[in-house]
């Protein structure tokens, strides 16, 4: 299947997050120092001030989160997704934190609720790209 969407652009700063997608991994941006999640690239807000101001690392995360707000598109904004709508776009709030934007596949559009658990997983669209999308816990019926 070719991939006919747009392509993440790929920034220098958040480069290691899509080379962890390729190989299934989900990363958030860590603070070594406290423990704090950021997620696109951060400085660490408890350590902007001080020398441990660089102790920064992209590090494995749960995955999981919650869905803080979503809608549903049926209309394609790029002809790309004109066989995919009506699709979920939806904020998510991770567990560890950050919020990310993405989709949430595998669940009727407006069976999303507020609040719901959902948990990664990752589409391999192309050799050198991986999405993070999201979907119900297979505990969780739906
Ligand atoms: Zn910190």
């Amino acid at each position: 299947m070719t991939w006919n969407k747009p392509l993440p652009s790929l920034d220098a700063d958040i480069e290691p997050f899509w080379q962890a997608l390729k190989r299934h991994e989900f990363t958030l941006y860590h603070c070594k120092t406290c423990g704090a999640w950021y997620f696109p690239v951060a400085f660490c807000r408890f350590h902007k001030n001080e020398p441990l101001f660089g102790n920064m690392e992209w590090a494995k995360a749960s995955g999981r989160g919650k869905v803080f707000a979503w809608n549903v598109h049926h209309r394609a904004f790029h002809p790309g997704f004109a066989s995919d709508i009506p699709y979920v776009y939806a904020l998510i709030e991770m567990e560890e934190g950050p919020m990310i934007g993405s989709n949430i596949i595998d669940i009727e559009p407006y069976k999303v609720k507020i609040g719901m658990p959902v948990e990664v997983v990752f589409e391999d669209i192309t050799e050198e790209f991986t999405l993070p999308k999201f979907k119900p816990p297979a505990t969780v019926a739906t």
